[in-house]
């Protein structure tokens, strides 16, 4: 039975083809899949589930088409698609997570997470964070036109998009401590993450246990999938 991972899909109608790459995975690959975990940042944006962007329809008719194939679908939240809500999983059919899980496949313990929470050395980042994640906020936001949180949410990407910029590569990757910290507290020897966007299988010991960290690749060019089966896991390009 093949479990899939996917993350960082950052579907947008401007960019067509990484739709096309996702919609394909999702007929020829996911739909003979045991379960598929989508690990966050399957669009570029999302203003709430009453957003009516004809773009998305054929990436919400190929997640509920999975689900009508009983194949079970899994979907933890990113820093691009926090506001997916209860709406998005009624018409996906898509299990919303929190933003740590632990499963288990074949006797391996996996913490799943989005992986913004572990680079903790962009304190401007986390602070941006603890504020767009106050449900407080959210009701608030929700509260406004589509048009506006639109406008909000263009703001927030290009302040982003500027401050990634001027920030070094070693403050926007997962910080080791927070890592090891994270793995000692869900009592997993394995953690699978997307995020940075830079995929790899990393290995190092906590407390002289062997440790994995698996990262998701972003789907820009290419697509990224952890496939995990008896045989254990493949981190392969698509
Ligand atoms: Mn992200």
């Amino acid at each position: 039975m093949m479990t899939l991972f996917i993350s960082d899909l950052h579907l947008d109608a401007d960019r067509p083809a990484s739709i096309a790459l996702f919609l394909n995975f999702m007929e020829r690959e996911a739909s003979q899949a045991s379960a598929l975990y989508i690990l966050g940042d399957l669009f570029e944006a999302w203003i709430g589930d009453d957003d009516t962007n004809p773009g998305f329809a054929p990436i919400i008719s190929a997640l509920a088409d999975l689900k009508l194939g009983g194949v079970p679908c899994f979907f933890m939240h990113g820093n691009r698609d926090f506001l997916i809500g209860k709406r998005f999983a009624t018409a996906t059919g898509c299990r919303l997570l929190a933003e740590n899980e632990v499963i288990e496949i074949e006797g391996d313990r996996i913490l799943l997470t989005h992986g913004d929470l572990l680079c903790t050395d962009d304190k401007p980042y986390m602070a941006l964070r603890a504020v767009v994640r106050d449900p407080a906020w959210q009701r608030e936001f929700l509260a406004k036109p589509p048009a506006e949180r639109r406008r909000i949410a263009d703001d927030l990407r290009s302040k982003s998009q500027t401050a990634v910029a001027a920030k070094s590569e070693e403050i926007m990757d997962a910080n080791q401590s927070a890592v090891e910290a994270a793995m000692r507290r869900h009592d997993v020897s394995i953690l699978l993450h997307g995020h940075t966007h830079r995929p790899a299988v990393h290995t190092f010991s906590i407390d002289g246990q062997d440790a994995t960290r698996i990262v998701l690749g972003a789907w820009y060019d290419q697509g990224s999938v952890v496939r995990w089966d008896e045989n254990g896991f493949d981190l392969v390009t698509l």
